[in-house]
């Protein structure tokens, strides 16, 4: 089958509360959508958004690089897809959500002429999933409020805090949240994002502080810089929580760095910043070296974000699940065979 047409659609959507983190904060959602069009009508949807992490991937940039593509793959064959991948990989390596926006509209694409769906590609293993919601890094007590009374009375009982890297900040958010839901919630899981805030003194002197204050912690993801392998080592001799790294590793040429530097104890895979191939290679590496694997998303709209619920559901493989960018726009309850019935998505699959 012949590659036909690829077109693109920019979707911005206003976010239900400021999303701020310690690398910057935005009120709205800007992604790009790909369809990439065969020559018997039939296409695949993918998504580019952009993100705080990769700051040259904007709308401009991204649909210059869709334009670029769409004239190389125009006639060329859907069952070359991995080729394609791979070129683009190689040729806008500065920009991996762009091509794994790109792969995933090529992938679907390709999934519907060889006649099997996302989620039997995947092992099709889990019909349910259960998924985290974020609480980015808010100053102003009334916004941290509303937000968490928001995901608790969606039925959320795991929530993702976002810290800022600030250690007297941090801590006043953690022990509001923490009041909040010891008020409100039988039993919930506490897990926290530092986004690259941290250094190791400022990560060592929160966590003397969380533990003398009692607060559990399930997971702590990305606190340090992206490059700073040495305070890495030495947090991961001492903390007492799972490291989990998110921005150091979009493939899995850097997870194998990671893994024999032994600076974490799992990773987050996210479909929007590695694609389809490689995070099916990182899946593999991690399980082989006996990692934690998160799955994650960027602020993306369902067309993305199903990539990643499709993947997860599929392999059955995630110990922890940050698949929330839906509940940060306004949204349905269903999507083709997905369901949202929060904190699940549920797979409706004869
Ligand atoms: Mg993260």
């Amino acid at each position: 089958m012949i590659i036909k047409n690829l077109s693109v659609k920019t979707v911005i959507k206003p976010l239900k509360v400021l999303f701020s983190t310690s690398l910057g904060s935005k009120e709205e959602m800007m992604s790009v959508l790909v369809k990439i069009t065969l020559d018997n009508g039939s296409y695949g949807l993918g998504e580019c958004p952009t993100s705080f992490v990769s700051k040259l991937e904007t709308i401009e940039a991204i649909k210059e690089i869709l334009t670029y593509t769409k004239k190389q793959i125009q006639n060329k064959p859907i069952e070359d897809f991995e080729e394609i991948v791979q070129f683009l990989r190689r040729r806008f390596f500065m920009y991996p959500m762009t091509v794994s926006g790109i792969e995933v509209a090529l992938f679907r694409a390709y999934l519907n002429v060889i006649g099997i769906d996302e989620y039997t590609y995947w092992g099709a293993r889990l019909k349910n999933l259960e998924t985290d919601i974020t609480i980015p890094f808010l100053t102003d007590l009334n916004a941290i409020n509303s937000w968490l009374n928001y995901g608790i009375k969606k039925g959320f009982k795991i929530f993702k805090l976002k810290l800022s890297g600030d250690v007297i900040q941090d801590i006043l958010l953690l022990s509001k949240v923490n009041e909040i839901l010891n008020d409100s919630t039988s039993s919930h899981t506490i897990r926290l994002d530092g986004n690259q805030g941290f250094t190791e003194k400022t990560f060592l002197k929160l966590q003397d502080i969380m533990e003398k204050k009692g607060y559990i912690i399930q997971c702590f993801e990305q606190p340090l810089k992206k490059n700073d392998f040495s305070g890495m080592k030495v947090i991961k001799k001492y903390s007492h929580i799972p490291i989990i790294l998110d921005e150091t590793v979009f493939s899995s040429c850097e997870l194998n760095r990671v893994i024999s530097e032994n600076i974490c104890d799992g990773v987050n895979i996210k479909v929007a910043k590695s694609g389809i191939l490689e995070s099916k290679r990182m899946i593999e590496i991690a399980k082989r070296h006996k990692l934690k694997l998160m799955i994650g998303c960027m602020t993306e709209t369902m067309i993305g974000l199903s990539a990643g619920i499709y993947l997860a559901c599929g392999t059955g493989q995630f110990d922890f699940v940050d698949l929330d960018s839906i509940y940060y726009i306004r949204h349905k309850r269903n999507y083709g065979n997905i369901n949202l019935v929060p904190p699940f998505f549920f797979i409706n699959w004869a």
